[in-house]
């Protein structure tokens, strides 16, 4: 037992349970599987396991729903009204947003509630994209009239991991809807308790009954069900790398459209010349918020020589105040990791750490927190580019700092990992950032900047982290056949 009071929200489900053709329903065969409070362990509540029949029947209700076309053929206004209505209802739901996803993540309550903001903005930002798009027309005077005629695919597939889950799902659903698809949502099972949310507040928005429908359940069977189902074509992934190959292999013999958003082991480039106070600030927070659990984390600080040692001491003494807590404590600023077996895992990089390089600070329990998921903000220094540390994802609030001597290097430094999702680069030098950037093997770069997102921007990763961009008009183009059509003068 814990040996502290955790919050329980109120008015729980008594079961996460699907939602498909407009109705929370079970698994055909009654599977469920334990959810975990990350602050006790203790299992708080089953969800619904779906299996290969529940996700044929969500796709099928989805297919249905796209070829009667109350949704698929709306005009683009009134797909978008109903995208403005949604964003209206998750600010409005804000706060019992926040509550359920950090209850079930251990995210800090704040943060959470930072989240269910972006998730009301993804669909904003989409109601306007839609009814802004202008597709091509080519003229070949005296012979053709040739233009792009968008559609949207038909029923789409989407996956989703368990950081910021709500926020997550919204990034995918916002732009799948906004063109007319269907989808049937897989979310995290570690993480499952937000997703039921949607169905209220989609049906109150207008959304038309069958338009979405969501699954629970294990990634090998539902995940895995989702990705070989014939009728889905296209399928949205948030997720490890190594899911990601496994899904990009399974979906070979369909030839799926795939968008692959995957890890990462972001770097932090801190030159001498750089705002030392602000790159601390930010590089602080760039590992440590969301627990860590944040695919763009910059969870390797590269810093030159010449200040490595100040910087080592100071980010070291910032680290320590960072604040531990209860995830419903509004101080709280580093809450639980999601679910023991990730636990497990970040603390055997900490140990491994130990011995890869300089611990100086955290890499232990914090004082009163025997039970749960809980680590101190962790900083290893000196740690050299072999480190596994330096090398793989941890996904949690462990950062590996290391020195070096020129730019040269530290690009070197910077691309010696099998990722490229992010790079954030220090210094007042204007040349050197844009040049190091247009260098540095990462999909997202940000410059004397925090992680900042401007919606209209491309996000995904390169190498390892990625395969296709989301954002903006990209979205769209995911989520949409451009057909060109060819007429005779
Ligand atoms: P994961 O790959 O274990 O699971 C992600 C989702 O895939 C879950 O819903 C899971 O059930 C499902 N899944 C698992 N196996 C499957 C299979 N065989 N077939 C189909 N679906 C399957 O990832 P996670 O641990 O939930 O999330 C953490 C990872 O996500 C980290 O690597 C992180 O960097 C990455 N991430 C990336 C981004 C990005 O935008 N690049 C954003 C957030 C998280």
């Amino acid at each position: 037992m814990a040996q502290y009071e955790t919050h329980t929200p109120a008015e729980l489900p008594e079961l996460i349970r699907h939602y498909i053709d407009g109705e929370f329903v079970d698994s055909a065969d009654g599977t469920t599987f334990d959810v975990i409070n990350p602050v006790t362990n203790e299992t708080y509540i089953q969800a619904s396991a779906g299996q290969k029949e529940d996700v044929d029947r969500a796709v099928q209700v989805a297919k249905r729903t796209f070829q009667e076309g109350s949704w698929s053929q709306a005009l683009p206004r009134e797909r978008s009204k109903v995208l403005h209505r949604i964003a209206d209802l998750v600010e409005t739901r804000g706060d019992r947003l926040a509550e359920l996803e950090s209850f079930d993540t251990g995210l800090p309550i704040t943060q959470a509630l930072g989240q269910a903001r972006r998730a009301a903005e993804n669909f904003r930002f989409f109601a306007d994209l839609i009814v802004a798009i202008a597709d091509d027309t080519y003229k070949v005077p005296g012979r053709q009239i040739n233009y792009v005629n968008r559609k949207p695919i038909g029923v789409a597939g989407l996956i989703t991991p368990w950081n910021t889950p709500f926020m997550l799902e919204s990034w995918k659903l916002g732009p799948a809807l906004a063109t007319g698809n269907s989808v049937v949502l897989k979310p995290a099972e570690f993480t499952p308790l937000s997703a039921g949310l949607w169905a209220g507040i989609f049906e109150e928005a207008g959304l038309p009954r069958g338009v979405f429908n969501l699954v629970n359940g294990i990634g090998e069977e539902a995940g895995d069900a989702l990705v070989k189902h014939p009728e889905v074509p296209l399928i949205s992934f948030t997720g490890e790398s190594s899911t990601g190959q496994l899904i990009f292999a399974n979906s070979a013999p369909y030839l799926k459209g795939l968008s692959m958003e995957l890890g990462g082991k972001s770097p932090a480039i801190v030159f001498a010349d750089a705002d030392l106070e602000a790159a601390i600030n930010a590089t602080i927070f760039g590992v440590f918020s969301l627990n860590g659990e944040r695919c763009t984390a910059g969870s390797r600080i590269l810093v030159e020589r010449s200040i490595y040692d100040e910087f080592v001491e100071r980010y070291a003494a910032q680290a320590k105040r960072v604040k531990v807590g209860l995830p419903h404590e509004p101080t709280t600023e580093v809450g639980a990791l999601v679910h023991p077996e990730h636990f497990e895992k970040v603390m055997s990089y900490v140990e491994k750490g130990k011995s890869e390089g300089r611990l100086v600070a955290g890499g232990d329990r914090p004082e009163g927190y025997e039970t749960g998921n809980f680590i101190t903000p962790t900083v290893f220094a000196d740690v050299a580019p072999d480190a596994s540390i330096f090398q793989e994802e941890i996904f949690g609030p462990v950062v590996a700092i290391t020195p070096f001597d020129t730019e040269d290097e530290a690009l070197e430094l910077a691309n010696n990992t099998k990722y490229g999702l992010a790079a954030y680069v220090w210094t007042n030098d204007l040349k050197r950032s844009h040049n190091f950037a247009q260098a540095v093997e990462a999909g997202m770069v940000w410059l004397n900047s925090n992680n900042v997102r401007d919606l209209r921007t491309p996000f995904g990763g390169v190498k390892a982290s990625g395969l296709g961009h989301e954002g903006g008009y990209r979205s769209i183009d995911f989520y949409t056949d451009q057909q060109a059509i060819h007429i005779n003068l």
